[in-house]
Order: C-alpha cells, then sequence, then structure tokens
C-alpha cells in the first residue's frame, strides 16, 4: 500500500463508512473506554481490528515488532523502551481495561530473526537489541504443545505468546489489577496464511483453533467465570 492507496481508502471510508458511524464517533469524543489492552505484531498483515471487527472505542492497541513487551525490574521500570510499559500503566490503571491480550502471528519476521544469526542484524542494532526480549520464548517452547505440523519459526511465536505475557505480568499495575479479580491475561495468535484465529488454552497448554464451536465454549466458560466475580 502506497500513500494513493491510503487517500483511495480513506475517501471510501469517508463516503460509505464514516456516516454510520457518526454517532460513535460523536459520543466518543469527550473520552473513551475500552475493555481490551492488546499488543499485536507491527506486521502489515496483522489486522486486529479487522478481524474482531472491533469498533473505535473497543481496542488500546500497541503495535511492536515481534509483538514484544519490554519487561519491567523489581521496581516496576522498563528494562527497555517505555512504550509498551507507559501503555500498560494507561491503559490498566487509568482506563481500567478488563482484558489484556498479546497476539503473535504465524510466519512473523521477528521470529525469523531471532531464530536467525546475529550477523544478519548486523546493520541494525537497534533492531537486534529490541529482538532480545524475544529470548525468553525458547525457554516456552516446552510450555506449549504445538500442532505437528508447525514450523520452527511458527512455534517460536507462539511461545512468544507466553513469554510476552510473563512480561506484561511484571507490571505492577497488572499484578495488583490481576490479584484483584479485575483483569485477565490472554494469548493469541493469528494465521495470517488463512485468516485463523488461535487462542491459548493454559489447561490444554496449547493454541486453540477459535471456530464457532471453540468460541461458543470460550464465551459460556468467560460468562461463567465473570458471574462468580472472577
Ligand atoms: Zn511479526
Amino acid at each position: 500500500m502506497t500513500i494513493e492507496k491510503i487517500i483511495e481508502g480513506f475517501l471510501h471510508f469517508r463516503q460509505h463508512v464514516r456516516p454510520s458511524l457518526a454517532p460513535l464517533f460523536s459520543r466518543l469524543a469527550d473520552g473513551q473506554s475500552p475493555g481490551v489492552l492488546l499488543f499485536a505484531c507491527s506486521d502489515s498483515r496483522v489486522v486486529p481490528n479487522r478481524i474482531a471487527s472491533s469498533d473505535p472505542g473497543d481496542v488500546f492497541e500497541v503495535r511492536t515488532v515481534g509483538n514484544l513487551v519490554a519487561p519491567a525490574t523489581a521496581t516496576g521500570l522498563s528494562v527497555g523502551d517505555l512504550s509498551e510499559a507507559a501503555a500498560v500503566e494507561y491503559a490498566v490503571g487509568v482506563l481500567g481495561v478488563r482484558d489484556v491480550i498479546v497476539m503473535g502471528h504465524s510466519r512473523c519476521g521477528a521470529m525469523k530473526a531471532a531464530l536467525g544469526s546475529a550477523d544478519a542484524l548486523a546493520t541494525a542494532p537497534n533492531l537486534a537489541s529490541w529482538l532480545s526480549h524475544a529470548a525468553p520464548a525458547r525457554g516456552k517452547l516446552r510450555d506449549v504443545v504445538f500442532d505437528p505440523g508447525l514450523s520452527d519459526v511458527d512455534r517460536l511465536s507462539q511461545a512468544n505468546v507466553l513469554a510476552q505475557l510473563d512480561h506484561v505480568a511484571t507490571y505492577p499495575a497488572v499484578t495488583s489489577a490481576v490479584s484483584r479479580g479485575e483483569l485477565d491475561l490472554h494469548g493469541a495468535w493469528l494465521d495470517v496464511a488463512t485468516g485463523d484465529l488461535y487462542l491459548h488454552d493454559a489447561a490444554l497448554r496449547s493454541f486453540v483453533l477459535l471456530d464457532e464451536l471453540e468460541g461458543k465454549r470460550r464465551l459460556d466458560a468467560f460468562a461463567a467465570a465473570r458471574a462468580d466475580g472472577g
């Protein structure tokens, strides 16, 4: 996509989509109250709002290379980039989102780079440094039951979702909201070749395809847990 396509796309939106969203835009003008903080990869094939059919105001979104989140030290300060930390503090501590989702995806270039040789990143020192936050993903490989057909890159990508959820959980705003039962963390994984979404199931230690049956099972489980005050 070039700037020309962006302009053409906006003109289409302006004419055909914006009118139906006008009441929502107007209602949101004075403030937002999103339910979800989403960390997703910057990859252009990952389109969270498109696949979730979500609206303006629904998702507080952070896109980073490899959907990485620099963890916090014991004092709660980020060891790396402050932008994810600031998003966590604002979305969880101020906006009071109910769920945090880390969404990985198939054929992720960051995961390929993390698996490759350091030489390939010699001319990209910032990227090489950033990818150090993916290092704990290797340790998570043993915690996931993988689909046998999954490539090494995709296995690392799924393990990386769990590693980044661990990083999210290092922030005091997160630990305190989770301990109060006011916040849940979720792992998701998008297959960019098919548009299928998988949700991590802690009991199965696996990413499970979100089809109609699984979707209903998940929605019923969340409804029951939330009715219990969980
Ligand atoms: Zn990616």
